[in-house]
């Protein structure tokens, strides 16, 4: 895609702080500098969201998310992370070609990664028969 900037730093267009890379996947720093290391994992082929991309590159993606994850537990003094995906514009998605962010995490840091949340009190079995596949 011309205009999608997750592209553009997949094709070396755009610089970026490069954490991983293999020839289908890049993995590198997010810009917002929100939380330490919070990185931003992408299939370097674009789609949109999770409802537009394949199987194979989804699987391929959260692999490289396992590493990262993996490396950033064992090798970089982490003890946990939070893996998110935003899909479309209702969900907070901004940048519509498909990532997935990995926050580092460690005892006592302080960050709430749910506290924008504001609670519903529907009783599950009514949020069940909206919901249920089978
Ligand atoms: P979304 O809200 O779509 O789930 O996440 C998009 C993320 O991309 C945001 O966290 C934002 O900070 C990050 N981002 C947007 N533009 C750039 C950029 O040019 N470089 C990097 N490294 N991150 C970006
Ligand atoms: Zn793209």
């Amino acid at each position: 895609m011309n205009d999608c900037i997750f592209c553009k730093i997949a094709k070396g267009e755009i610089p970026c702080y490069k954490v991983y890379e293999d020839d289908k996947v890049l993995a590198f720093l997010d810009i917002a500098q929100d939380a330490f290391g919070h990185t931003v994992v992408i299939p370097k082929k674009h789609f949109a969201n999770i409802f537009e991309c394949d199987e194979e590159t989804l699987s391929t993606c959260i692999s490289a998310v396992k590493k990262i994850s993996n490396h950033y537990v064992n090798h970089c003094g982490f003890e946990g992370v939070n893996i998110s995906n935003n899909n479309g514009k209702a969900a907070g998605q901004t940048v519509h070609h498909i990532h997935f962010h990995i926050i580092p995490r460690k005892s006592g840091d302080g960050i709430n990664i749910y506290n924008e949340l504001a609670g519903d009190n529907t009783p599950l079995d009514k949020q069940l028969e909206l919901l249920k596949l089978n």
